[in-house]
């Protein structure tokens, strides 16, 4: 058995983050990752140029302090996400013009749900569709807004509580779009920076299996290693903490906490093509569709010699879709680009995709959501954790909740407790003990 001071669960950026927190702090700590890589939902994969684009989580924008300030330590280039030319709502009946004013309506639905309190009564049992069918709103509007339900948060929006989308979705706060940035190096290669710079403290193809918890102390079981540490953070999501035997048992409140989340369903793809010919047309490569929810595509070029559309397919599209596997997939997009963008679109020079639904060491979409109508208190009971465990993922975080902001957030709010905590017993330890004996 070895000994360190906090054992951390997960290398995702709210891992990371939290570990870069103790590094700083010069406390001594391991980082186990179960995947043989670090970044979580934040992958890298390589194109048919060799060049490595996200599979997960890539976009963000100036409204993400977090993620600002870690692209800019570590010298990525922020492209800006190119969005000149017209929009497109498919299909094509809806025409350019239509979009923007579904667009407005969608937009005037999330605002009045913003202003909803998450506790009031009157949406008690309402789930996001049946609260929608409520709203005076366009058939347009209304599509795009339960198509924005499905497309972030990845769970049919007849199912999901709105209670708990409109909690989540007032603690996202950006004013420009969330689409603005991405790495041209990609985010995951910020993660793998900031683990660089973490050194040796960082062991990935440690699965954490068991975790003894109480009195002085945890004990942290993964799969060749096993840790005593004061304190264990659980940078994994609630789904993937569910999996972790504990020892004794998880309070009630913890086990029914961590019961009420399921993972989401999400297929990110990507397609080069030779040249960017929709902008040739005067259209920005954004399409949106009316007869589908959850499906959503736009340009995310590099450069005009890297022409790239970035497909999300969120909620039930996704796993309808790769019922069949990936060609079913990548034949309903393209026969549904075709009509949107032109003949061009039918021959990608490459199509990689990635299926995240059901995903070993995530679950599944951008995020876990909470799915039982009355676990209001799920989040803040999983907040408060154990005397010596803590959760931290981007589920939980106060502000951009189930994006990479959202986990360097909650991974540093989580670590600095810690420190705190450490700290306090520390002072106290010394007003005891003034001679140190
Ligand atoms: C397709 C897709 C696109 C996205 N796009 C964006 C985007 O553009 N912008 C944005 O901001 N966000 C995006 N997101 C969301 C964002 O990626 C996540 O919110 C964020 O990365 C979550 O970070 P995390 O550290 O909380 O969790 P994770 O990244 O899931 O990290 C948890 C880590 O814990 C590990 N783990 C799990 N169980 C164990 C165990 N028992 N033992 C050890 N390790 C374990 C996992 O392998 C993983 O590395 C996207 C997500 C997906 C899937």
């Amino acid at each position: 058995m070895q000994r360190t001071e906090v054992v951390i669960v997960g290398a995702g950026f709210a891992g990371l983050a939290a570990a870069s927190e103790f590094k700083a702090a010069g406390i001594d700590f391991r980082l186990l990752e179960a995947r043989d890589r670090v970044g979580g939902r934040v992958e890298g994969a390589y194109n048919g140029l060799g060049e490595k684009v996200d599979l997960g989580g890539q976009f963000f924008c100036e409204d993400m302090p977090g993620v600002m300030a870690l692209a800019k330590q570590y010298g990525k280039t922020l492209v800006t996400t190119p969005f000149e030319g017209d929009s497109l709502l498919q299909p094509a009946s809806h025409g350019r013009h239509d979009i923007e004013e579904a667009y407005a309506g969608a937009a005037a639905l999330r605002r009045r749900m913003r202003a909803i309190d998450p506790a009031d009564p009157a949406i008690t049992g309402l789930t996001a569709s049946a609260w929608a069918e409520r709203q005076e709103a366009t058939p347009e509007a209304r599509h795009m807004f339960l198509s924005m339900i499905e497309g972030l948060w990845c769970k049919p929006a007849e199912e999901i509580p709105f209670w708990y989308v409109a909690s989540n979705d007032r603690r996202i706060t950006n004013k420009v779009s969330e689409l603005q940035y991405f790495a041209g190096e990609t985010l995951h290669s910020l993660a793998e920076d900031m683990a660089r710079s973490l050194g040796s403290s960082v062991e990935t193809g440690q699965p954490v299996e068991r975790i003894a918890w109480g009195g002085g102390g945890v004990t942290i079981e993964a799969c060749s290693r096993t840790y005593q540490a004061r304190h264990a953070i659980l940078a994994v999501p609630p789904v993937m903490a569910r999996k972790i035997a504990f020892e004794p048992g998880l309070p009630p409140s913890l086990r029914g906490a961590l019961a009420a989340w399921e993972s989401g369903t999400v297929v990110k793809s990507f397609l080069r093509y030779p040249s960017a010919f929709w902008r040739r047309k005067g259209l920005s490569g954004s399409v949106l569709w009316l007869d589908r929810r959850g499906l959503y595509v736009c340009d995310a070029s590099l450069d005009d010699d890297h022409a790239m559309l970035v497909a999300f397919a969120g909620g039930p599209v996704a796993t309808q879709w790769m019922a069949d596997g990936e060609g079913m997939l990548r034949q309903q997009l393209l026969s549904r680009l075709v009509p949107a963008l032109g003949p061009e679109a039918a021959e990608p020079l490459d199509f990689i995709c990635r299926d995240w639904s059901g995903d070993r060491w995530s679950g599944g979409g951008y995020s876990d959501d909470i799915m039982d109508m009355a676990a209001g208190d799920a989040e803040d009971v999983l907040r408060s954790g154990l005397a010596n465990v803590s959760f931290a993922c981007s589920e939980l975080s106060p502000s951009f909740p189930s994006y990479v902001e959202g986990a360097i957030s909650i991974g540093r709010l989580q670590a600095r407790a810690v420190i705190a905590r450490f700290s306090a017993t520390a002072e106290a330890d010394a007003l005891q003990n003034p001679a140190g004996k």
